[in-house]
């Protein structure tokens, strides 16, 4: 029960009965509704530096986005125990979830139409006019998931909330980037057989980001479509400021990056089959996200982070979702997200929908 979708807003009958059931230990954390980590930290004397306090900068920074200093306390401490609850490592890479959430759409007679770049969004009455590189749609609803700066330059006029859409906008530019290194790396002799991740920090009284904090995700041995036999691969990410594409800025966290690796983890580093940078860059080319933004919405302490927690069209028939939106940054996440949206959309018009081409 605890992981349906259903317990997050909009609530249904049964999920309101569960919230009702647990409230008494809600009670508690209400206080620090809004308020930074560190506070909780400092109230239970946990506020020493030292090995545990780099462990919460660390988990923090990779899940809502921003360090103990800074994160809201009841959106930290819900992701804090998050290694040992659940998460999962998908084989053969998150291309297989993409490829699961095809069949599942196909399987209910949808259609996946690649290749196709939507290049620009018009009202017309009660209809949307959707216009691709290579054909028109009419639908009466879209969803559109894209960063908040590339709705707003795709739609053409206003919408019916700007106000919300430039929040949205501003609060995704209060982000990161990241820059990465794709590697395939010679497994070490001793290497446990499953996936691995690891978090490397070289100095942790300077701020983790441009190279400084180093996420690994390692593919497990038995996943030979994407490795030969004795190597693995290695995603390499770490958090970069805003906007900075400079190539000899992004040229020099990358050498960071390689830096921290060869000390902090030399058994992964042994023999290196092959290497990919990636940048902001890369991300804006390949995903369509203006300026390479990831990681959706910090979630730095503040009232506001609970103020979209009820999915709203911007216009009539037009939706946002994906990492921007609450509940906001990760595959489970979004894809919450998108539950949400797809829940109201058809609680209140009753689709499915016709599509004319
Ligand atoms: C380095 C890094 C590591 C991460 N690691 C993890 C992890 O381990 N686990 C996890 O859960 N999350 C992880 N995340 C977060 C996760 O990747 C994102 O939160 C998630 O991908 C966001 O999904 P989205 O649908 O909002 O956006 P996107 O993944 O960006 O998807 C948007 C899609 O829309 C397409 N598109 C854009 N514009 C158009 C257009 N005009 N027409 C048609 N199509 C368009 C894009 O090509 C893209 O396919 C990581 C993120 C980064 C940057």
């Amino acid at each position: 029960m605890l992981n349906d979708p259903e317990l997050l807003p909009p609530l249904s009958g049964g999920s309101l009965l569960s919230h009702l059931r647990r409230s008494p230990q809600y009670l508690g954390l209400l206080r620090w509704l809004g308020k930074p980590l560190k506070k909780v930290l400092e109230a239970y004397q946990l506020d020493k530096p030292g090995l545990f306090h780099s462990f919460l900068n660390a988990t923090c920074q990779i899940t809502v986005q921003c360090g103990v200093e800074e994160a809201e306390a009841l959106f930290a401490l819900s992701t804090l125990d998050y290694y040992f609850r659940g998460t999962q490592h998908i084989r053969g890479g998150l291309g297989e979830l993409a490829k699961g959430l095809v069949q599942a759409i196909e399987k209910e007679q949808g259609d996946v139409l690649y290749t196709r770049r939507v290049k620009r969004l018009t009202r017309s009455k009660d209809r949307w006019l959707v216009e691709t590189s290579k054909e028109n749609f009419e639908v009466p609803v879209v969803v559109a998931n894209v960063l908040p700066r590339a709705l707003n330059q795709l739609i053409d006029g206003p919408v019916d909330d700007p106000e919300r859409l430039k929040r949205w906008e501003k609060s995704v530019e209060t982000g990161w980037g990241a820059c990465m290194l794709y590697r395939v790396v010679k497994r070490p002799e001793n290497a446990k057989p499953g996936a691995c991740h690891i978090q490397l920090i070289q100095d942790p009284t300077k701020a983790l980001q441009d190279g400084n904090h180093l996420f690994c995700s390692i593919s497990g041995k038995g996943e030979r479509d994407r490795a030969p036999e004795g190597y693995a691969t290695m995603t390499v990410s770490t958090h970069v400021k805003h906007g900075d594409k400079r190539p000899e800025k992004i040229e020099e966290i990358q050498q960071r990056m390689r830096q921290g690796l060869k000390v902090l983890a030399p058994e992964w580093g042994e023999s290196i089959l092959y290497e990919v940078p990636g940048s902001p860059r890369t991300f804006e080319r390949f995903t369509g996200r203006p300026d390479g933004f990831v990681g959706g919405v910090p979630r730095r302490a503040g009232l506001g982070n609970y103020k979209d927690l009820f999915p709203k069209s911007l216009s009539k028939g037009l939706y946002l979702v994906g990492d921007s939106v609450f509940p906001g940054q990760s595959t489970l996440a979004t894809a919450l997200g998108g539950h949400r949206v797809a829940h109201t959309i058809l609680r209140s018009s009753g689709g499915p929908f016709p599509i004319d081409r």
